[in-house]
């Protein structure tokens, strides 16, 4: 009988590292503290050292860090935030949230980020932020992003929930705007065992009213000075994150190799297999190719027990419940939600089920 291959194996990515989160899930439950406490606090500086940035702070998810930037920041009702038109819906929902307007610009067609050209024609006198996204885990062009900014005096707000790790020009996301909002969502490359996100900034206050926003708008036990929310990186998950943060760039790079591999395999094929540009190191959070096929090919793989995944099938702006958006032609992310498919990647995922996802592949697109 012939195995399934995952998209992704949680199981047999954690099973190297089994014995260290055991231990810190016994650190944790003998402490009796599980909200707000030091795992949480050794995470946060652990992070910001990474990240090359000042200030860490650990929330419930990476939706609630990119709404809880955008209140920091005072952007909401009668605002408008560029967002890109082809990413993940919390993206948009964050601008939601806020009361802010989301306002698509286009990717361009080899990064499948958001396209610096277009930026400019979409600006207003109501834009306050651009908020781009590290898709797929490729560094957005922040040079060209930060320019555009400063021309117009805009915040930027990096939505790196897909790139721990990636590099733009030896820097890392989430260092590279006014601020970042990541997620620790379970099948990022930092998952937790669980829900998770953080806010990175140089900005001292900033970090301070999205301390308060996480925890009932307070600072102190029972003083409420904004509004607030409930939204805790708790301890276990912190504890955990600690440890995954350590095998982080080991685990990258073996993605980074299996993608080269993928790549290398693929050559002689129909695909349109990944494009990196020069000065951007890939976090590869995703190996998404493109097909003129995209259903039948992911059918045959299916047939032949080859898991794959859509990101993503319906832009956001062709969603239900942004109906006012529906009418809007964004034929870019409208072609790539038809041709893109993500191909299985995760670490410890061996030579032959990278050959077998590649051979198989090229039964019907060579
Ligand atoms: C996962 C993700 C988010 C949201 O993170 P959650 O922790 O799931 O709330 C936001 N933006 C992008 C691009 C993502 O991939």
């Amino acid at each position: 009988m012939i195995e399934t291959i995952p998209f992704l194996s949680l199981s047999r990515q954690n099973e190297s590292i089994r014995a260290s989160l055991d231990q810190a899930y016994r650190r944790v439950m003998d402490s009796g503290w599980f909200i707000l406490g030091s795992e949480l606090e050794a995470f946060e500086h652990e992070f910001a050292v990474y990240s090359e940035v000042k200030h860490c702070v650990g929330v419930g998810n990476g939706l609630d860090a990119l709404h809880f930037l955008l209140l920091a920041y005072g952007i909401g009702k009668g605002d408008e935030v560029i967002v890109p038109s082809n990413t993940f819906i919390a993206t948009w929902l964050a601008v939601s949230q806020s009361g802010a307007i989301p306002v698509p610009v286009e990717p361009n067609i080899e990064s499948y980020n958001i396209d610096p050209r277009l930026i400019e024609a979409a600006i207003t006198s109501r834009t306050r932020c651009i908020m781009p996204v590290h898709l797929y885990g490729q560094p957005a062009d922040m040079d060209a992003i930060n320019a555009i900014a400063k021309k117009y005096n805009l915040i930027v707000i990096e939505d790196a929930a897909q790139s721990q790790g990636a590099l733009y020009k030896n820097k890392k996301t989430g260092s590279l705007g006014d601020a970042s909002g990541t997620s620790f969502y379970p099948g990022k490359n930092l998952g937790a065992l669980g829900d998770g996100g953080a806010i990175l900034t140089n900005d001292d206050a900033v970090a301070d009213k999205v301390k308060k926003f996480r925890n009932y708008g307070s600072s102190m036990k029972y003083h409420h000075e904004s509004l607030g929310f409930n939204s805790r990186l708790d301890e276990m998950q912190a504890a955990f994150l600690r440890i995954k943060l350590q095998v982080l760039d080991e685990w990258n790079n073996a993605r980074s190799n299996i993608a080269k591999k993928y790549t290398n395999l693929l050559k002689s094929s129909k695909l349109v297999t990944p494009s990196i540009s020069d000065s951007a190191q890939s976090a590869w959070h995703l190996y998404v190719i493109r097909s003129l096929n995209r259903d039948k090919l992911k059918d045959y793989l299916a047939q032949h027990k080859i898991s794959t995944v859509i990101h993503y099938p319906i832009p956001p702006h062709l969603q239900n419940y942004y109906q006012e958006f529906n009418k809007y032609h964004l034929p870019i992310a409208e072609k790539l939600a038809k041709e893109v498919l993500s191909l299985p990647l995760f670490y410890s995922m061996n030579e032959a089920e990278i050959e077998r996802v590649a051979k198989t592949i090229l039964d019907i697109e060579s």
